[in-house]
């Protein structure tokens, strides 16, 4: 292949850089920087991972309240810590430690304006609030670029993607909307608005913008290529389809391959702990070495094993041996592909259900997730649909401002009611003492018993990937 080719489209390549400069994001700087890591050798990786594992937990002792106070306590230095050995002594970061700790994890020496607060999707326990850089974000995306030139696409070519949650964009006017995607190079379509008339819609604007790659929620994508079918339509030119934020279902994967005429790449991120892990050309699930050291937590029996991941390039909030509650396997093998990161393999990750709505639109359950962000006196939640215009809301109210709690459930109400206009929706506040498991071992936020067609679905004992 020559220079040329690996460079991308010439105009696609050119917008992309213009906008990257608009926004002060080096990109394409960063991409270059991490483009290669994946073919260094396992020794190299090795090294270099442990060399940013020291700096992180260096960074985390010296401007890290949480951490400083967590090493004297321990009486050891980070200093002290020059073996994988030693790192595992330290004591594992849970979701309520963060709860517990907001504040004191989040890095002294930057005022907190100059970070943005997220809040991750959370598959147990309410949405965690945490607080990202820019710099993260901008290495972040450059960490997908790269799982993404896997299948041959080049910055600059287009993506279409499938992401929920983003207000401000979609309240863009149309011409505004299609300028910004455009110059970008990168569509997106809203999960949060995928009925049978959105995804005709979304069918048409692929043909618009030829898109050469697919990026999103598995879900999302996979009811896409299943409605394409439905169509009797296929689209070409697609070079790969990714897909992430959820568990991917064999049948969705098969769908998605069979529509799109492409490999489909499964990634693994969460909002918290970006980049994790991606699938190759070979099928295999590789970690990314240079954005997370990741660990199998002890457990008995031999099922899965809850990860413990580090986050190597979050400095303003470090999640160091933090359980994410995900489960897997990692692996000693290594695959011919070429890339050396090592392997593993994801068992349990969160799953979400998209909602029918009378009226046809279809809602995929992030939205719901979203509608408690930032929740104040709620310990845990959950939206089940019971039938197609009714929707059982279960709390589990904790201490917290209780006035602050019932806005929330109002505010979600409104939101909820606006979904389906002229179809007036049942939705019923609970306030219990615990929320049932699923038959995997994890809260389900978002539960729907109605599927796109209408009828019941069994999502427990759905085959998976
Ligand atoms: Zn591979």
């Amino acid at each position: 292949m020559g220079a040329s080719a690996k460079r991308g489209p010439f105009w696609g390549r050119a917008l992309l850089s213009f906008t990257c400069r608009l926004r002060g994001v080096d990109l394409m700087g960063k991409l270059r920087e991490i483009e290669n890591a994946p073919f260094r050798s396992p020794e190299e990786i090795r090294e270099k991972q442990f060399e940013d594992l020291r700096a992180l937990l260096a960074h985390a002792e010296a401007r890290v309240p949480y951490y400083r106070d967590l090493f004297r306590r321990l009486g050891v230095r980070s200093q002290d810590i020059r073996t994988w050995n030693d790192f595992i002594q330290l004591p594992i970061l849970t979701k309520d430690i963060i709860r517990a700790n907001q504040r004191d994890l989040v890095r002294e020496d930057v005022p907190l304006e100059k970070l943005s607060p997220h809040f991750s999707g959370g598959s147990t326990g309410v949405p965690l609030k945490f607080f990202r850089s820019h710099e993260y974000m901008v290495a972040s995306d450059a960490g997908t670029y790269r799982n993404m030139e896997q299948c041959g696409w080049r910055p600059g070519e287009m993506i279409a993607f499938f992401w929920g949650g983003n207000d401000k964009l979609y309240a863009m006017s149309g011409v505004e909307f299609e300028l910004r995607q455009f110059a970008r190079r990168q569509y997106q379509f809203d999960p949060f608005f995928s009925g049978d008339a959105e995804m005709a819609d979304w069918a048409r604007r692929f043909a618009r913008i030829r898109p050469r790659v697919i990026l999103g929620y598995a879900s999302t994508i996979a009811r896409f290529a299943a409605f394409l079918d439905s169509q009797g339509e296929t689209i070409g030119g697609i070079k790969g389809a990714f897909t992430t934020a959820e568990k991917l279902y064999r049948p969705q994967r098969e769908v998605i391959e069979r529509v799109f005429g492409c490999k489909v790449y499964d990634c693994y991120g969460s909002s918290e702990v970006q980049n994790i892990a991606a699938e190759c050309p070979e099928g295999k699930m590789h970690v990314n070495a240079d954005f997370v050291a990741i660990e199998e937590d002890k457990v008995e029996g031999d099922g899965p094993r809850p990860f413990l991941l580090t986050s190597l390039q979050n400095l303003s909030m470090p999640f160091i041996r933090y359980r994410n509650e995900d489960c897997g396997y990692l692996s000693q093998e290594s695959c011919s592909c070429g890339n050396h990161f090592s392997l593993m393999r994801l068992e349990i990750a969160r799953t979400s259900d998209n909602f029918l709505f009378p009226g046809g639109r279809v809602v995929h359950g992030e939205f719901f997730t979203h509608l408690m962000y930032g929740s104040d006196g709620i310990v845990n939640f959950q939206f089940h649909q019971t039938k197609l215009d009714e929707i059982v809301l279960s709390i589990v109210p904790g201490p917290g401002n209780a006035a602050a709690r019932a806005e929330k459930i109002q505010e979600s109400i409104r939101q909820i009611r606006a979904v389906s206009p002229g179809h007036p929706i049942r939705i019923e506040v609970r306030e219990v003492e615990s929320i049932p498991l699923s038959s995997a071992g994890k809260y389900r936020f978002t539960r729907s018993d109605v599927n796109s067609t209408g009828a019941p679905v069994e999502r427990e004992t759905t085959s998976s990937s």
